[in-house]
């Protein structure tokens, strides 16, 4: 069943919401069904594990930087072995010493999983912790960033989605008043309760 099915189901209104990065085997133990599940930074992790996520009956939103995605043939998925990936913190700063972008999900593999029910999310083009100089040159950076991010979506999605996920949970009220006028209409910020930080969810991790 696609995962949009799961949310008339269920009262998305007392629902609280998960964020999840890199995707953990032992996260699999967890009541995970009670949450909403959102997935930032499209970590390779998550298209790993796919076969296993799609599988939860819950809304599963993954919120996409953009620049992140890189390219090429769809690589390997769970297949009965567990695996450990780095953390989000490594796999950013790989990204920014070396534009390593393997530990991140490729279009290829993005495409799939929209295919099968992911809800995408946008997340900024360049994951930038907002931003710096005067408000000016903010704002400035702030626009090019959505306008990339928003092209990325146009291009190969062919739309783009309504919901944003502030970098490192910043929220800045310009770019929000920016992101409105692209028709984001819902906002996900520090309200999230990152999995590992859960109590309910604890006593099974
Ligand atoms: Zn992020």
């Amino acid at each position: 069943m696609d995962s949009s099915r799961w949310v008339a189901i269920q009262d998305k209104e007392t629902m609280k919401t998960l964020v999840i990065h890199e995707m953990r085997k032992q996260f699999f133990n967890a009541p995970l069904e009670n949450y909403i599940l959102t997935f930032d930074d499209a970590l390779y992790s998550q298209y790993y594990y796919w076969t296993l996520i799609k599988k939860i009956k819950a809304p599963k939103i993954f919120f996409v930087a953009t620049n992140l995605i890189g390219h090429g043939e769809k690589r390997e998925q769970f297949s009965e072995e567990h695996k450990e990936f780095p953390s989000c913190y490594e796999s950013l700063a790989s990204y920014r010493d070396t534009g390593n972008k393997e530990n991140y999900m490729r279009l290829s593999e993005l495409k799939e999983m929209v295919n099968e029910g992911a809800i995408l999310g946008a997340h900024g083009h360049n994951h930038t912790k907002f931003f710096d100089g005067n408000l000016f040159a903010q704002t400035n950076k702030a626009r090019a960033d959505i306008e990339d991010m928003v092209n990325w979506f146009s291009r190969n999605f062919k739309f783009v989605p309504n919901e944003f996920a502030f970098p490192h949970y910043e929220e800045h009220w310009f770019l929000k008043i920016m992101l409105k006028d692209y028709g984001f209409k819902k906002f996900h910020g520090g309200e999230r309760i990152e999995i590992e930080k859960e109590e309910d969810i604890l006593p099974f991790l």
